[in-house]
C-alpha cells in the first residue's frame, strides 16, 4: 500500500483521482490518496495563504506558516518523501517515477501563484520535482501528473503485473502500434502477423516496430538505459 497526500489550495481539483486505474486502486486499497486543503492550517482568521513579495514585483507568493503547521500536522515524523512541484526541480521520467513508487509515503506540495516562500521550502522539503519546460498555473496537475504516473508502479495497481513491462520508455524503446478489431476499417487492414497467432513472428515483428518509431521520432532514447 503506498500513501499519498497532496497538499493544495485546490483539494477539488483532485476528484479527477478518483476516475479509471487509479481510482481502481484507490478503492481497492491499495493507494491511500487524500488532497489536503492547505487553507484549514491558516493561522489567519481569513485563513489567508498568500502574501505580496519581499523586493516587489508581480504576483503573490504563498505563505509559509500554513503550508508548515500542514506538513507537520501530516507528517509529524517525516515518514514522507516530501515533494515540491515546480519548474526549477528535476525533470520527471519513467525512472523517477519508479524511484518514488518505492517510498511507501508521498507528500506532494502544490505552489500556486508566483509559488512559495523559499523558507518553508528549506525547511521541509526533500526533492523538487518538474513536469516540462513550460509554467503552469498551479503545481495541481503536475502532481497529478506525477501521482498517476507513479501509482502505476505500485504492485497490484495495473490489472496484469507485467502489463507495464512492454510499455514506452521500460525497455528504453516507444510501444509498439495496437490494433483490435474490426481486422479492416476504412480500407486500412490490420498487420497480417498480429493474426495468426504465432508469438515468436508477433514479438518480432513488435519489436521491430518498436526500433522504428523510436529511431523516427525519439533517437535520443536510443542506447540509453532502461528509464535513464
Ligand atoms: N514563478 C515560478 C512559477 C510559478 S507557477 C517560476 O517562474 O519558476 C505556480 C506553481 O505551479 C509553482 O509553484 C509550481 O508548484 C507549479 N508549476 C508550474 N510549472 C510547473 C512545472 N513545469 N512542473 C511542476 N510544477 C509546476
Amino acid at each position: 500500500m503506498m500513501k499519498i497526500k497532496i497538499l493544495t489550495l485546490f483539494p477539488a481539483m483532485f476528484d479527477c483521482m478518483h476516475e479509471s486505474i487509479v481510482g481502481r486502486a484507490i478503492k481497492s486499497g491499495i493507494i491511500d490518496f487524500e488532497a489536503v486543503d492547505i487553507r484549514r492550517y491558516s493561522r489567519d482568521k481569513h485563513f489567508k495563504c498568500d502574501d505580496t513579495p519581499y523586493g516587489g514585483g508581480a504576483g503573490m507568493v504563498m505563505t509559509a506558516q500554513p503550508i508548515f503547521d500542514c506538513i507537520n500536522a501530516i507528517d509529524p515524523d517525516h515518514e514522507y518523501l516530501r515533494v515540491y512541484m515546480s519548474p526549477k526541480g528535476e525533470r520527471l521520467s519513467d525512472g523517477l517515477c519508479r524511484e518514488l513508487a518505492r517510498n511507501d509515503n508521498l507528500l506532494i506540495l502544490c505552489g500556486h501563484y508566483e509559488g512559495v516562500d523559499q523558507r518553508v521550502l528549506d525547511l521541509c522539503i526533500d526533492r523538487e520535482i518538474s513536469i516540462g519546460d513550460y509554467v503552469l498555473s498551479g503545481g495541481e496537475l503536475a502532481a497529478m501528473v506525477v501521482a498517476d504516473a507513479t501509482a502505476r508502479f505500485v504492485d497490484g495497481v495495473l490489472g496484469c503485473s507485467d502489463s507495464h513491462e512492454d510499455e514506452s520508455f521500460s525497455d528504453g524503446l516507444l510501444e509498439y502500434p495496437h490494433y483490435t478489431r474490426p481486422p479492416e476499417f476504412m480500407g486500412l487492414k490490420v498487420p497480417e502477423v498480429l493474426l495468426n497467432g504465432n508469438h515468436k513472428e508477433i514479438e518480432k515483428f513488435r519489436r521491430q516496430k518498436s526500433e522504428e518509431i523510436t529511431r523516427a521520432r525519439r533517437p535520443d532514447l536510443l542506447g540509453k538505459k532502461d528509464g535513464e
